[in-house]
């Protein structure tokens, strides 16, 4: 690294700025510094930390580490990498002990600043001081790429992704599940996407104001975070309204975490609002479904939720009117040519 010239520095700027998301700048990134010769292995992790409440006025520091990509077909994608964890308090860099030559084994760059988790990029292999000089410079400006993606791709308030990363997601969740059919719908682990509608949220607004309505959503976001586990994918999808991508579950075991979350919510003290309720409509990430047909069955049974008494879960799949009006609306004016 240490003869660059002003075409490769600037070569590599374009690139990063290229990337139109925070996943794609990532991977540009681990790139990049993988194809310098004296860097053996990149690898990319997001260090999310929590606290949690253990009694009246006692909270304990959670962290969670996760390997970036997630892979979310796979159990056991939580890193328990020392030197990552340790490394997650420094900003900037921190680095093995100098060898006899005074070099270096491996580096960590930490990114902080978003409004999504930090972030540490590991560097192993053979590195020396003016190499360390420009993973610094690199590391700057990646933090500003990742402080910008995080601010059109999250929400500022649960700072959960918005609704423009729901999108890209479940894209490549469909594009897996198209690539590799499951043959029980009901038996094998896969995915499913359902949207939780806080009930009577104007409600909460009306009498409390603005105020304490926001504080409900940052709270539900919070009870999100903690019941649902480190391999789905949680989203703001508007308003009041929130988006689960539950990944290797059962049609049961879906059911059980859905109706745990919607357990814990009703169970909650929110300070001066008191209770609050939340219906849930659950899908099946089918592989022939397009994206926005498994939003309209999630959708659909949300609604189906509402006017049948709210603070409940309904799955499409177990709901015989709505399959069956989604047969008729598929008869309706379609020509079959078979
Ligand atoms: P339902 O049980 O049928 O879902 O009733 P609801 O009152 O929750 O639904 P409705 O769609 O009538 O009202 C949603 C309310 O959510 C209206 C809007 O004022 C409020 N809201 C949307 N976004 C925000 C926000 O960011 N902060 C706050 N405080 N309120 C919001
Ligand atoms: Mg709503
Ligand atoms: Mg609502």
């Amino acid at each position: 690294m240490s003869l660059l010239t002003p075409n490769q520095v600037f070569s590599w700027m374009s690139r990063l700025s290229a990337q139109q998301d925070y996943q794609s700048l990532t991977h540009e990134f681990l790139n990049i510094l993988q194809e310098n010769p004296c860097i053996d292995e990149a690898s990319g992790y997001e260090i999310y930390n929590h606290k949690r409440k253990i009694s009246e006025g006692v909270n304990v520091d959670e962290r969670l580490i996760r390997r970036f990509p997630l892979d979310f077909t796979k159990e056991d994608d939580v890193t328990d990498n020392a030197h990552v964890s340790d490394a997650s308090h420094v900003i900037g860099i921190s680095t093995s002990h100098t060898d006899e030559k005074g070099g270096y084994s491996w580096a960590i760059l930490t990114v902080k600043g978003g409004n999504g988790p930090d972030r540490s990029i590991l560097v192993e292999g053979k590195l020396d001081a003016s190499s360390l000089k420009t993973l610094q410079h690199l590391r700057g400006i990646y933090q500003n790429l990742v402080i910008l993606h995080d601010a059109k791709e999250r929400d500022v308030l649960t700072t959960l992704p918005n609704r423009q990363s729901l999108d890209s997601r479940l894209m490549q969740v469909c594009q897996h599940y198209c690539d590799h059919p499951i043959t029980d719908k009901i038996h094998d682990k896969s995915s499913w996407i359902a949207i939780l509608d806080i009930d009577h949220f104007k409600r909460v607004n009306d009498n409390f104001g603005h105020l304490y309505g926001d504080e409900v959503l940052l709270i539900f976001s919070q009870i999100m975070g903690r019941k649902f586990r480190y391999n789905d994918f949680l989203f703001r999808f508007g308003g009041e309204e929130f988006v689960v991508v539950l990944n290797l579950a059962t049609q049961e075991t879906a059911l059980t975490a859905f109706n745990r979350f919607r357990e814990a919510v009703a169970e909650y003290h929110f300070p001066t609002v008191g209770k609050v309720t939340v219906s849930i409509g659950i899908t099946h990430i089918d592989n022939a479904a397009m994206p926005s047909v498994l939003l309209d069955r999630a959708d659909k049974s949300l609604y189906y939720a509402k006017e049948h008494g709210r603070n409940q879960v309904v799955l499409f799949e177990l709901t015989p009117e709505l399959v069956s009006e989604e047969h008729e609306h598929d008869d309706d004016g379609e020509i079959e040519l078979f």
